[in-house]
C-alpha cells in the first residue's frame, strides 16, 4: 500500500490499517455510470476500494453533463463505462478498474463481488438487479433520485432476516419516469451517489453500525435526511419464506429484446414514446405516438396481434414502456434500438 494516499483515513479515530487493507481487498460492482455512479465511483476509487467493475451500456449525452461531472463535453457519444474507467484509473492507478459495456442481463459476470451498487434509473433494472443480488448472494446498495427526493438503502435478501429491495417496494409502479422526463438537479443525484459510496465504505470497513435494512431518505427541498429500518417481508416472493415453494415471477422482470431497425419483423408496429416536441425535430415516419407517461391510459390503442417495437431518444423510456407491457402479459414486445435508425 502506498501510505501517503490513504493517510487521512488512517488519521481518523477507529480507522486502522486493517480496515484500509480490507478496502483494498474489496470488489465492488457498480451497475450504471450515470448521475449516481458519477459521484459514487470517484469516492470509492479515491478511498482505495481495490477492485471496481463499472457496467453501463449507455453513451455520454450532453444533457447528462449537468449531473455526470466526471465526463467532458468532448466525450459526448463515447461509452460511459470506458470513460469512467479511464477517469478512475487517473484518480487512483493503484487499484484495478474494469469498464464493461452492456446491461447486467446481457453480460457474463463471473467474479464474486463483496457489494453491488445500483446506479440504474428505472424500476425494471432495479428489480432485475435485486434478483441478481439475491441469486449471487451479493449485498446491494440501491439508490434513486426523483426530482427533489432521494433514497439509498442497503439490502441483502439472501441473508436470514435481511430485506431485499422488493420487500420495500413490493409493487411495480404503473409508470416510472426517468431523469429525461422527470427532471433532476445534478447536486441531488450527486449527493445520493456519494451517500451510496459512504454507506459502502462504512459497510466494508465495519465502521459505525451500517447493516442491511438501513434506508436513507433525503428531502432535497427542505434539506431533511431521515433514516428508516426496513425489515424482511416473510411473504416476499423474491427473498421470503415463499420463495422456497414457488420460484419468483421472473416473467414480470424479463427483458424485451433490443432490436435494430433492419431486424424488425415486417409487421411490427413502431410505438414512439417520446414527447411531442421531440418528434418535431426528429420524426419517425409511420410510428404510433404515445408519450411514455400516457401509455398506461392508452393501452387499448395498441394492437395485440402484432409485434410492438417501442422507441424513444435513448432506449430508456422505450425500455420502461416495453417492461410495463411485458409485466402486464403482452407478448411480442420489442425495444427498437434508436441508434440503429
Ligand atoms: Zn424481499
Amino acid at each position: 500500500m502506498e501510505e501517503g494516499r490513504y493517510a487521512r483515513h488512517l488519521a481518523l479515530p477507529g480507522f486502522t490499517k486493517a480496515q484500509q487493507d480490507k478496502l483494498l481487498d474489496s470488489c465492488i460492482l457498480m451497475v450504471g455510470a450515470g448521475g449516481l455512479g458519477a459521484t459514487a465511483l470517484p469516492a470509492l476509487a479515491g478511498a482505495g476500494v481495490g477492485h471496481i467493475t463499472i457496467l453501463d451500456h449507455d453513451k455520454i449525452a450532453r444533457s447528462n453533463l449537468h449531473r455526470q461531472t466526471i465526463y467532458r463535453d468532448t466525450e459526448v457519444g463515447k461509452h460511459k463505462a470506458e470513460i469512467a474507467a479511464e477517469y478512475l484509473h487517473h484518480l487512483n492507478p493503484d487499484i484495478e478498474i474494469v469498464g464493461l459495456i452492456g446491461r447486467l442481463q446481457d453480460v457474463q459476470i463471473e467474479r464474486r463481488y463483496d457489494l453491488v451498487l445500483d446506479g440504474t434509473d428505472n424500476f425494471a433494472a432495479k428489480n432485475f438487479l435485486n434478483e441478481w443480488a439475491i441469486e449471487t448472494k451479493t449485498p446491494l446498495i440501491s439508490a434513486s433520485v426523483h426530482q427533489f427526493t432521494g433514497q439509498s438503502g442497503l439490502f441483502a435478501g439472501h441473508e436470514e432476516g435481511a430485506p431485499c429491495y422488493r420487500c420495500l417496494f413490493p409493487e411495480l409502479p404503473d409508470h416510472a419516469p426517468d431523469c429525461s422526463t422527470a427532471g433532476v438537479l445534478g447536486s441531488a443525484s450527486g449527493m445520493m451517489g456519494l451517500l451510496q459510496a459512504h454507506m459502502a465504505l462504512l459497510y466494508l470497513t465495519g465502521l459505525g453500525d451500517t447493516k442491511p435494512g438501513d434506508f436513507m431518505q433525503v428531502d432535497f427541498l427542505n434539506l431533511r435526511l431521515t433514516k428508516l429500518e426496513v425489515s424482511k417481508n416473510p411473504a416476499c416472493p423474491f427473498c421470503g419464506d415463499e420463495r422456497q415453494k414457488s420460484a419468483p415471477d421472473t416473467q414480470a422482470c424479463s427483458y424485451a429484446p433490443l432490436v435494430a431497425y433492419n431486424d424488425l419483423p415486417h409487421d411490427a408496429v413502431i410505438v414512439d414514446v417520446r414527447e411531442a416536441e421531440e418528434l418535431e425535430i426528429d420524426p419517425i415516419p409511420g410510428a404510433l405516438h404515445i408519450p411514455l407517461m400516457q401509455v398506461p391510459q392508452r393501452l387499448d390503442e395498441l394492437p395485440d396481434d402484432k409485434p410492438l417495437a417501442f422507441v424513444c431518444a435513448g432506449n430508456i423510456r422505450s425500455r420502461h414502456a416495453a417492461d410495463y407491457l411485458s409485466a402486464r402479459g403482452f407478448s411480442n414486445i420489442l425495444v427498437l434500438d434508436k441508434f440503429s435508425l
